[in-house]
């Protein structure tokens, strides 16, 4: 279980918080499978992905 996604770090050293990471510009989403990844950029440019909390409750 994975429940500490934030914060995030990036290679830049720059701290995401899950708010931080709200406001972060969305380049959009990558499906792996059952997997959701959501792809924003860090302010250094990075691309960063951290999997879409799923909210079924199942
Ligand atoms: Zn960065």
């Amino acid at each position: 279980m994975r429940s500490s996604l934030f914060p995030k770090t990036c290679a830049c050293g720059r701290v995401h918080s899950r708010e931080a990471w709200s406001l972060a510009p969305l380049l959009g989403t990558w499906e792996l499978g059952e997997e959701v990844l959501e792809l924003r950029n860090c302010a250094c440019g990075s691309t960063m992905a951290i999997p879409v909390i799923q909210t079924e409750g199942r």
